[in-house]
């Protein structure tokens, strides 16, 4: 049992604190429920005894994106778990509305497949991006063109049929940072979509710098668990309609377990991300102390990410870990480290990984929540096995 609700969008109150919001937003409904915990619902359908009146919600749905009143019809138009949600990450980045997917690249396929039926497929883009955004634009797999910018160079690079400008600060993998508010106001009246996974809304929330579009691979911090692949567009609820109506059409739904999950994460996120923030800060100062080090890129904002480049082999250093994981991936409780020239960006090729400042001995490490002293003694072993080695030449280091 769960409630019927996705009630049609409605002006929210006065925002509490972030802390407050992650464990209270979304969860309005539940008092008139008689609840106290989130319920699950995995409904695929539900009665629909009255078509007459069906019929006038589905045309409602078609010619609109405003999500259904009433009870749910169908689980790829509406769940009330993941409508939850919804609900509390759009309260969070301060956003209208939020719109959830089956992964962050569903998420973002949806938005330019938005943006394409609306007649508008050229993309602006900044790099570094996520591999596999940069690989699904760069492709053009839907229709999509792209033009490469730097973030000063976004609004030369404007046409009449841009329909998006892409940026991701913190940037994966080089934690690049950019000036949001800067960047908002080259874009003029096209959309700015910012990626927001690596900062998440507890560090920054691109929508107070300008941005109308704000993504995240839930899979990373809002789950926070390492268990739970989603995505999620916090934008306007006129853009959060034509998202809804792509995600209908196209199904790239998120699973209401995944749904479930996500809000359950979100209730820690805050505590979560300060805490990993804090390690992360302390691993990126001993690491930028270390002789074996050469470069330490640790954003001004902060988070839990620091990625840094090695003065020996990076391949040893993923070989020897042994409480950290080698991994992709990143946002979990525990910390993974990868190699990005040969895993998260290993879809883009060399010269345009170097061309966004991805080097070769480049290593990438999401900070989880251990004792920063038993990390250090981990990495502190790691780098004396890739010291031991020979300095490889550049161009050996690419598998
Ligand atoms: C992982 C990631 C994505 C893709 O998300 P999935 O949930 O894996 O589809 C997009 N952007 C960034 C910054 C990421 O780290």
């Amino acid at each position: 049992m769960d409630t019927p609700p996705s009630a049609p969008h409605r002006p929210q109150a006065a925002a509490h604190a972030p802390a407050t919001e992650a464990v209270h937003a979304g969860r309005e409904d539940l008092t008139a429920l008689g609840l106290h915990a989130a319920p699950l619902d995995l409904s695929t359908t539900y009665p629909s005894p009255d078509s007459r009146g069906e019929a006038a919600r589905l045309d409602a749905f078609a010619a609109t994106g405003a999500q259904l009143s009433g009870p749910p019809v169908y689980a790829r138009l509406d769940n009330p778990t993941t409508a939850r949600f919804e609900r509390a990450l759009a309260r969070l980045e301060g956003t209208e509305s939020a719109v959830a997917f089956a992964s962050g690249m569903a998420a973002l396929s949806a938005v330019l497949l938005a943006r394409g039926a609306a007649g508008l497929r050229h993309v602006v883009a900044v790099r570094p991006l996520y591999g596999c955004s940069d690989h699904l634009l760069e492709s053009g797999l839907l229709g999509t063109e792209v033009t490469w910018a730097e973030p000063d160079g976004v609004g030369a690079a404007l046409r009449p049929d841009t329909g998006l400008v892409l940026a991701e600060t913190p940037a994966n993998p080089t934690l690049a940072e950019m000036d949001l508010d800067a960047l908002a106001a080259r874009c003029g009246d096209v959309p700015l979509l910012v990626d927001n996974t690596f900062a998440t809304p507890v560090l920054q929330r691109p929508r107070d710098h300008g941005a109308s579009l704000v993504l995240h691979s839930a899979t990373k911090y809002l789950g926070g668990h390492g268990d739970v692949l989603g995505g999620v567009v916090a934008c306007d609820e006129g853009q959060a309609r034509a998202l809804r109506q792509i995600r209908f059409a196209t199904g790239g739904v998120l699973h209401p377990l995944a749904g479930y999950l996500l809000l359950r994460g979100l209730a820690t996120l805050p505590v979560r991300m300060r805490a990993q923030s804090a390690g992360a800060a302390e691993l990126a100062r001993r690491l930028a102390a270390d002789p074996r080090v050469e470069r330490v890129h640790y954003p001004r904002l902060g988070g839990a990410m620091v990625a840094f480049e090695v003065a020996g082999d990076p391949h040893e250093v993923i070989g020897a870990v042994r409480l950290i994981t080698p991994a992709v991936s990143l946002g979990s409780v525990d910390t993974l480290i990868q190699h990005p020239g040969s895993i998260s960006h290993r879809i883009v090729a060399a010269e345009d990984r170097r061309a966004g400042g991805i080097s070769d001995r480049l290593l990438r490490m999401s900070v989880g929540l251990e004792d920063v002293e038993d990390l250090w003694r981990d990495l502190d072993a790691a780098l004396a096995a890739s010291a031991a080695t020979a300095v490889p030449s550049a161009t050996a280091l690419v598998p």
